[in-house]
């Protein structure tokens, strides 16, 4: 089992330099190797073009330049002793931390080409600039330098932290990261036991053992109990504070020692928020899991609900006053749902669910996902169709004579799903039911 701890760190005034000196080395170093990377895509390929009135081109000239290998991690860990001798302050940078800046550019590229595991990929990596680039991480670190509440690390000497919980006896410490954040420096230590297996849990859903859930907007979420969270709107509530500062900031008498202080305490606001979100879902989390020993939830793809709605295109050819032109843009509903984007921001309804199997895993309650796809549109008793609208807040089925709130029916509903599906590892939906 791998676990992760986040001490707050005490540096003193001499490593705080020196952590943020080695941020900034490692960060040029971590753009240098991207652009390393991105450099061998444009030299050593070439645009395909067929000239006009040929069909095939079989050879092309790649520039004038010779061709290199790929850079990949072993080349670009071996082009590092030649940068600490034409850069010899990189020699203040420990060497494993300096490798690690390596493997960070490595992942970013791989998930770039060809995905994670679950071949999901993400967009170009970002050349990082200084509020983007925080954290660097000691890949091997033992736990004989970590005595009472100070860490000894390579190079940095020993670090004093707050030690705010105790580590397992069991757990051997793997790496240690330090991380710049709103209000300080912060150390992560990930701990790892290998004789604690990880739960694999296959717990049979039943009628009486089964939770579950429907998550949403006017509540974070509505379970087959009828109980309900309703939602903290922890982001509205600093909305007013935040725009009184973010008009500070846009002052344009103020000096730029005053905006730098208004910007931190932007970042602490935000900061403030994100704990606050972050402290009421494990609550919820730990009140929900406690409930039940299975949980089912629908696979939402929230990345998706939170997208900006597409530009929309007037197809009518006449115009006048009023009426939108031909080929203009005519209301997309980006109005309405942006207040509706932020809702789901605020209700971070991912997190949530990061939270629950995350908790779920430590009580050993099993989390059943669903397909969600007609879970709001169909009743819980008799499966018919009600269809409905986002603002039909009301379950009237006219077959069954079920009346309910939509959202509970919809966590019965989900529940049903759960305790009816086959024990196969595909997502159980509708259509299993019937
Ligand atoms: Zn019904």
């Amino acid at each position: 089992m791998r676990k992760t701890y986040q001490y707050k760190l005490k540096p003193t005034a001499v490593q705080r330099q020196e952590i943020e000196r080695w941020l900034d080395m490692l960060r040029c170093q971590y753009n240098y190797l991207l652009a390393d990377r991105f450099n061998w895509w444009k030299y050593n390929r070439c645009n395909l073009t067929i000239p006009q009135g040929e069909y095939c081109l079989r050879w092309c000239e790649i520039g004038s330049q010779q061709l290199r290998n790929n850079p990949d991690w072993h080349s670009q860990s071996a082009s590092l002793p030649m940068l600490k001798k034409e850069r010899p302050w990189y020699r203040d940078v420990y060497s494993q931390v300096l490798q690690d800046c390596v493997k960070r550019v490595k992942l970013a590229f791989d998930r770039f080409i060809s995905g994670d595991s679950q071949g999901s990929r993400s967009g170009r990596p970002r050349f990082k600039n200084k509020s983007r680039y925080r954290t660097f991480t000691f890949p091997k670190v033992s736990r004989e330098n970590l005595i009472g509440n100070t860490i000894k690390l390579p190079k940095l000497g020993v670090l004093e932290f707050v030690k705010s919980r105790d580590i397992e006896p069991g757990f051997k410490l793997k790496t240690a990261s330090i991380t710049r954040k709103a209000d300080g420096y912060y150390i992560n230590f990930s701990v790892e036991d290998k004789s604690v297996p990880e739960l694999e849990l296959d717990t049979v859903p039943t009628e009486s053992n089964t939770v579950g859930i429907d998550l949403g907007l006017e509540k974070l979420y509505v379970d087959s109990n009828n109980n309900r969270a309703l939602p903290q709107k922890h982001l509205r509530k600093s909305e007013s504070k935040l725009a009184k500062l973010q008009r500070k900031l846009s002052d344009k008498t103020r000096s730029k020692k005053a905006k730098r202080l208004v910007r931190r305490a932007i970042s602490r606001l935000h900061q403030k928020i994100a704990r606050q979100r972050k402290d009421w879902h494990y609550s919820e989390a730990h009140k929900l899991v406690k409930s039940c020993n299975v949980l089912a939830i629908e696979d939402l793809k929230i990345r998706n609900m939170k997208r900006r709605n597409k530009p929309k295109r007037s197809p009518l050819p006449p115009f006048s006053r009023g009426v939108p032109k031909a080929g203009g843009y005519v209301p997309n509903g980006q109005a309405s749902s942006s207040g509706l984007n932020k809702s789901w921001s605020d209700n971070a309804v991912a997190n949530f669910v990061q939270i629950l199997s995350q908790v779920a895993q430590k009580y050993g309650t099993r989390i059943i996902k669903v397909n969600p796809r007609g879970t709001s549109q169909h009743c819980s008793r008799c499966l018919n169709r009600v269809s409905k609208t986002l603002s039909d807040r009301w379950h009237d089925c006219n077959s069954c004579n079920l009346s309910c709130d939509r959202d509970y029916n919809s966590a019965l509903l989900v529940k049903r799903l759960a305790v009816g599906s086959s024990q196969d590892k595909k997502l159980p939906s509708l259509l299993d039911l019937r």
